[in-house]
């Protein structure tokens, strides 16, 4: 699986539409400091269901929402859509045949969500069940970014825990009994 493109519309500094293709098996994203390169990063998570604002650099969740800038007015919304090439069905779920995977998120100002999955209103469970034990998830190991690999070593072993067994695919079914059991 392979993420093709992400389109970000009124997220942070991205207030027009604007689309980043990975078409190459490495895709490199360089600029001044302060032109968005992290942000792109906060999009990805935020589309995988980040919900902790601190985890988007942010004081608050709407924070995410382009608030103006000296020459451009706030907007009422963020969204952000992130498109993976399921070719070699990588994904052993629901998503199995699918050759595409579209998953988009959507807020406004009175703070709700929105979510889809291939074009249809979902849960945000939907799609972070999707991920589960694939290593792609809000805070998994597939997004590294500076202090990332130093907390690894520094982890105490419950935390250490935590990404060996999304690395081992038993997350998704820990979370299933978890959901079993408060149900
Ligand atoms: P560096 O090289 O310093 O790490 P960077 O390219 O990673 O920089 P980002 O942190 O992605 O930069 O972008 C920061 C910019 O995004 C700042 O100019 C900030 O004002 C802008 N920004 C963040 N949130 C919003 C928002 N909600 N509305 C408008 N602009 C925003
Ligand atoms: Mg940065």
């Amino acid at each position: 699986m392979r993420l093709k493109h992400i389109k970000l519309a009124g997220f942070k500094s991205f207030v027009d539409q604007t689309k980043v293709s990975f078409e190459h098996d490495m895709t490199a994203i360089v600029g001044p400091n302060g032109c968005g390169k992290s942000n792109i990063i906060d999009a990805v998570r935020w589309v995988l269901g980040e919900s902790s604002a601190k985890n988007l650099r942010g004081d608050a969740m709407t924070d995410v929402i382009f608030n103006g800038a000296t020459t451009r007015k706030a907007v009422g919304q963020a969204s952000v859509e992130l498109v993976f090439d399921n070719v070699a069905g990588r994904l052993e779920n629901s998503m199995a045949d699918r050759n595409e995977i579209s998953i988009r998120r959507v807020v406004n100002r009175d703070s709700q969500n929105i979510y889809y999955l291939n074009g249809s209103k979902c849960r945000r469970r939907d799609i972070t069940d999707i991920f589960l034990g694939t290593g792609l998830g809000p805070r998994s190991y597939a997004i590294i970014e500076q202090g990332t690999i130093s907390r690894l070593i520094e982890s105490k072993p419950q935390e250490l825990r935590i990404f060996i067994e999304e690395a081992a695919g038993i997350s998704k079914y820990k979370e299933r009994r978890r959901d079993t059991e408060t149900r």
